[in-house]
């Protein structure tokens, strides 16, 4: 079953538990080709301001870019933010406080 990122997390660093969440983009380029992987979710502390990124978030970004390294694949644009936030109105009020 799939893990879902909530709108506030805790943060690994201090605990505090109202880390929110925010998104990122990641990039990768092989031969003219690009992966860009939108919307990566992650926690950012209010008050120590590390950023906690989710284990099943970390491993898929790591797969993708693995994958896309070694072989001979066309650009393409992965939006991870719909495959790990619960619904949409988590995803906007994240985009809106940014
Ligand atoms: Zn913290």
């Amino acid at each position: 079953m799939k893990h879902f990122m909530e709108p506030f997390g805790i943060c690994a660093e201090c605990y505090c538990e109202k880390a929110e969440l925010r998104f990122r983009e990641e990039k990768a380029e092989r031969e003219g080709a690009l992966l860009r992987l939108e919307r990566v979710p992650y926690h950012i502390c209010p008050i120590c301001k590390e950023e906690t990124y989710d284990l099943d978030v970390e491993v898929f970004v790591e797969k993708e870019m693995e994958y896309f390294m070694k072989n001979n694949v066309e650009s393409k644009t992965i939006d991870v933010g719909a495959m790990f936030c619960v619904n949409s109105n988590t995803m906007e009020k994240a985009i809106r406080t940014n």
